[in-house]
């Protein structure tokens, strides 16, 4: 299942509701409570894939998705791994150290992450953090001297996206989003039979996500996550649309609907139905809610169609098509995959599959989208 439900952070939520988040509370030291023989074997992981040649990453933001997903994947890959950790929650700590050997020196907060400049063993700084942070944390990254990953969307306007590329142009480092299935072989199978047109022209494309967070989420704050749906998953099936086709959209017509509880949808999207008209007539339907599940990604082409559901998860895609084609893997980590791919960029100085400037231009997207939401008007991308 595509996690994205926040995990429990009490004592973030405690300090949210203070308005006090963006601060961060001394760490309690655990370099105390830690033996001389976890000491070691921390310095000793660091040592050898150091020495391997790995790229050192550090995840900035312990929730759901860094603890869920990325940290584990950092287990499998070939090329980087977990170095250090950023956190405003204490408590996490040590069940980091523990799984992870990640020893004290790598371990920062909010307030002392700059100083993360200082430190060799980290390469990459991964946010992983919610919407509104993905701009600040990216900037204060790349002064820091180190290259990027930000996880979608890139940020919450067009305007602190530009800011971010800057930023990074500025420092001489790479810049990439975490846009996952750019990497993933069930997507890359979608892209590989439009390219190599095994079932003729594309005529149009279907695709849905849709999620339902519990109230209360930071995903329902417009502050905090830019929007609705749209940010959070909406995105997917916009970007698989671009991918599939290997196209940008020229205009977009979007339709809402007036929200099922007022109290949850205070002031974002409670369902989007958008049309994305892309080159060659073809019109790309993205349907994305947060009072649904689906997740689904069915191309129609003149000679039949191909269909992946679940199209968007982290695991478990099926495909079928109107032939009765097969596509089977072994199972796999998307995260890995993505992950091992964007150090290869790096280590090769050479900018991702899944740029910054791709993060940019889906932020054109959605302002557009969002313009003809508002104005109930088609609107152009230019
Ligand atoms: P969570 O709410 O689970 O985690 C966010 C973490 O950010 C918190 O646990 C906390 O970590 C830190 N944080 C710092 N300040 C705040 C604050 N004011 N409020 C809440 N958390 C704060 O979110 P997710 O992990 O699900 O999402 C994080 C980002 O990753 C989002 O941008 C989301 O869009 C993206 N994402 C991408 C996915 C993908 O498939 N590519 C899937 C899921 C999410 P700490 O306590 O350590 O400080």
């Amino acid at each position: 299942m595509d996690n994205h439900q926040p995990t429990k952070p009490s004592r973030r939520k405690f300090l949210y509701n203070l308005g006090l988040a963006g601060l961060s509370l001394p760490l309690i030291s655990s370099e105390s409570n830690c033996s001389t023989k976890t000491k070691s074997n921390a310095q000793a992981m660091i040592d050898k894939n150091n020495k391997a040649g790995k790229l050192g990453i550090a995840l900035v933001g312990l929730g759901g998705y860094a603890s869920g997903q990325l940290a584990p994947a950092l287990q499998q890959t070939e090329n980087c791994y977990l170095a250090g950790i950023v956190t405003g929650t204490p408590s996490k700590i040590p069940v980091w150290k523990e799984k992870y050997g990640v020893p004290d020196k790598n371990i920062y907060n909010y307030n002392n992450y700059d100083s993360i400049k200082d430190n060799p063993d980290i390469d990459v700084i991964y946010i992983v953090l919610p919407n509104n942070m993905h701009a600040e944390y990216t900037i204060r990254g790349f002064a820091a001297g180190k290259h990027v990953i930000c996880e979608k969307p890139m940020a919450i306007t067009v305007a602190e996206s530009e800011t971010m590329l800057a930023a990074a142009n500025k420092a001489g480092k790479l810049l990439s989003i975490g846009y996952r299935l750019h990497y993933d072989p069930f997507n890359l199978e979608m892209i590989r039979l439009v390219k190599e047109k095994i079932y003729g022209e594309v005529k149009s494309i279907d695709t849905a996500f849709s999620i339902t967070p519990p109230k209360g989420a930071w995903r329902l704050n417009k502050k905090i996550a830019g929007g609705g749906p749209l940010m959070d998953v909406g995105i997917y099936c916009m970007q698989a649309v671009c991918y599939v086709l290997g196209t940008e959209p020229l205009a977009t017509t979007t339709k809402t609907y007036p929200v099922s509880d007022k109290e949850k949808f205070i002031d974002i999207e409670e369902t989007l139905d958008i049309e994305m008209e892309m080159p060659g007539g073809i019109i790309g339907k993205c349907r994305t809610s947060y009072s649904e599940n689906q997740s689904y990604l069915q191309v129609n082409c003149e000679n039949g169609w191909f269909r992946l559901e679940p199209a968007y998860f982290y695991g478990g895609l099926k495909f079928s098509s109107s032939d009765g084609r097969k596509f089977e893997i072994p199972p796999f980590s998307q995260q890995a995959k993505q992950l091992d791919a964007m150090a290869v960029s790096i280590k090769n100085k050479q900018v991702s599959k899944t740029p910054g400037e791709m993060g940019f231009r889906d932020m054109k997207i959605i302002e557009a989208i969002y313009k003809s939401m508002n104005t109930g008007r088609r609107v152009e991308l230019k």
